[in-house]
């Protein structure tokens, strides 16, 4: 068996490893180290959590140990495609290096420039960079590439996916030509191929893992369920969420919570928060420290879940990450491999649950053909129910409405609040039916077809009674009378948004004519200037504007609501600017409906 005293390594580093606490190099560190000593390039198709960041850093501070920097030359280069990455190679590097006298600077974006010339100026041996903020600094004249000894590309699939290529080939164009490469991905894809035939000289290859390779530390689960409504899917998936958790009883410590999108990152943070748990998001819209800041909390425990997209935690080093949750089944199965990833790592174990919904199906194809195995199902934690009474035995208990002082209150004092009583509030009740008008039966506004849905037949009047006399007063609101009132001047409500309200935010966003679909939810691909920024989100059907019909679903979620400044830009408006904003403003949340705020 190899020993990283086999490794000629410096022994300074060699001393540092050990008070690290490693014992023998991982597969990655044993196959790169020594080629990388001898001065050879390397390719290694290595994944996260193998010990890869080790495999380049050992060797490159046993190199660079000899000789100093000059001033704006720096002597080796590490790109890393996100900030936090760079950031967690520095640390790296601080670990491996005490013993030993090295200059390094950390170029991200989210900091100020000055800093990063400064530290530059004075001459660093490692220079450890996001591609887009390298370049800018290159571009400003202040960096010198020619004394480039040792270039390092991290995570070069990530780059990939982020659109970085172009800018690590011109990166390969500015460091002298002489210089050795070592070259690190998850996957080998054609265009990862093409760059490394161009600019990898012989390279030694060493592959240890296949990216589809799930770690045997990891038990996985897969929670299936299936929301009981369309409306109510987003919430219950977050009732299903909290559940899940809390059943781990002991057993949890801490969890990774991965979401598709970022302002599902945002809204499950916010309802967790609500639910009392202790929990933060973390994606590529929050600013640098304060991302860095949420990484902090959570490897210092003082954050116990950690709310993120997968840019954002992409091969982020965490140890004692006891739950990896995804909320959201990934739409590209690698993410899988990495998103569970993140627990289980250093031969410790760690529990995977995957929450997933009939409409995953496809996703969790791919992915389970990709691990090459099912993935386990578990039992539900909970029993998935719609507290609102059947559409067919009331015409709506979509929108009772009620105050807003259930905000913010325990699970189960809300999910009794979620409850609609027909007793409270009949005439909303019965006012809103959001079935589409032919399931309504209704046929334009007379309310004369033979199928429509009349609530509780009349006894004691024969069947030969004309349909008009069964129909009560209401259910001209809620029958198929009510057709012909949307479509009309219907009034609308400027009322506060309802608990159950909470489910359809995320599915039916917005309605309103006037109100344009919300950019930042916009499925975002592969933007290119910084890594953060270049978050991938996944297209949402649901993201797409809806026809206005179903108004009051759309309304914020009351525990969204009640959260401060994010969210609120995200609240539906109205739309007659200022008259509507005058209303809006002195509405309280108790308020009742507008009086004459008619539907454009
Ligand atoms: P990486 O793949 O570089 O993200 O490393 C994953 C984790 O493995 C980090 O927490 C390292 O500190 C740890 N690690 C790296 N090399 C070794 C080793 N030889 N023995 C034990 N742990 C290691």
């Amino acid at each position: 068996m190899t020993t990283f005293s086999d490794l000629q390594l410096n022994p300074k580093v060699q001393k540092a490893i050990t008070e690290a606490g490693y014992e023998t190099p991982t597969p990655i560190q044993e196959g790169a180290i020594p080629p990388a000593l001898e001065g050879r390039d390397v390719l290694g198709i290595a994944q996260t959590g193998t010990g890869k960041t080790a495999s380049f850093t050992l060797p490159m501070i046993t190199m660079l140990a000899r000789g100093r920097a000059r001033a704006r030359m720096p002597r080796s280069l590490v790109l890393c495609p996100t900030r936090e990455l760079a950031a967690q190679v520095a640390e790296n590097f601080d670990v491996y290096a005490k013993h030993v006298k090295l200059a390094k600077a950390l170029l991200i974006g989210g900091v100020s420039f000055k800093e990063q010339e400064a530290a530059i100026d004075k001459g660093v041996d490692v220079l450890i960079a996001t591609p887009g903020r390298l370049l800018d600094h290159f571009e400003r004249g202040k960096l010198i590439l020619n004394d480039v000894k040792v270039m390092v590309v991290d995570e070069a699939d990530r780059m990939l996916d982020m659109g970085f290529i172009p800018d690590i080939e011109r990166i390969f164009g500015l460091v002298p030509f002489t210089r050795q490469t070592l070259f690190f991905s998850a996957t080998m894809a054609p265009e990862i191929e093409r760059i490394t035939n161009t600019f990898l000289s012989n390279p030694a290859k060493i592959e240890v893992a296949r990216q589809s390779t799930t770690s045997d530390t990891i038990e996985q689960r897969l929670i299936e369920f299936k929301p009981t409504r369309r409306d109510m899917a987003a919430k219950q998936k977050r009732d299903m969420l909290r559940a899940a958790i809390t059943a781990e009883g002991e057993a949890f410590n801490n969890a990774i919570i991965f979401c598709n999108r970022k302002v599902d990152v945002d809204i499950v943070a916010k309802s967790l928060k609500k639910h009392g748990l202790n929990a933060e998001p973390i994606h590529g819209d929050l600013d640098q420290s304060h991302r860095m800041r949420t990484l902090d909390g959570f490897r210092d425990g003082s954050i116990t879940l950690l709310v993120a997209s997968d840019v954002a935690a992409r091969g982020l080093d965490i140890p004692n990450v006891s739950h990896v949750i995804n909320y959201d089944v990934p739409s590209h199965a690698e993410d899988y491999v990495h998103r569970i990833g993140r627990t289980g790592r250093a031969g410790k174990t760690g529990v995977a649950i995957t929450l997933s919904v009939p409409s995953d199906e496809k996703y969790l194809g791919a992915i389970e053909k990709l691990i090459e195995n099912p993935i386990p199902r578990a039992d539900a934690p909970m029993e998935v129910t719609d507290n609102r009474r059947p559409r067919d035995e009331a015409p709506s208990a979509e929108k009772p409405r009620r105050n807003r002082r259930g905000r913010g209150k325990p699970d189960e004092a809300q999910k009794a609040e979620d409850a609609p009583t027909l007793t409270e509030e009949p005439k909303v009740e019965a006012k809103s039916d959001d079935r589409p008008r032919r399931e309504r039966g209704g046929r334009g506004g007379r309310g004369g077809g033979r199928n429509h849905d009349r609530g509780p037949r009349i006894v004691g009047m024969g069947e030969h009674m004309p349909d008009f006399i069964a129909l009560s007063f209401d259910e001209r609101r809620g029958g198929p009378a009510r057709d012909f009132l949307e479509e009309t001047d219907e009034v609308e409500t400027p009322e506060a948004p309802e608990v159950e309200a909470e489910a359809g935010q995320e599915e039916k966003p917005k309605r309103r004519r006037t109100r344009k679909p919300k950019v930042e939810e916009a499925p975002s691909e592969e933007p290119k200037a910084d890594a953060q920024e270049a978050e991938t989100e996944t297209p949402a059907e649901e993201e797409k504007p809806k026809r206005r019909r179903k108004k009051k679903v759309e309304e914020p979620a009351a525990d969204e609501v009640a959260e401060p400044a994010p969210e609120e830009a995200e609240k539906p408006k109205r739309k007659r600017a200022p008259r509507k904003k005058k209303v809006e403003a002195e509405a309280e949340p108790e308020s009742p409906p507008e009086p004459s705020t008619s539907e454009e």
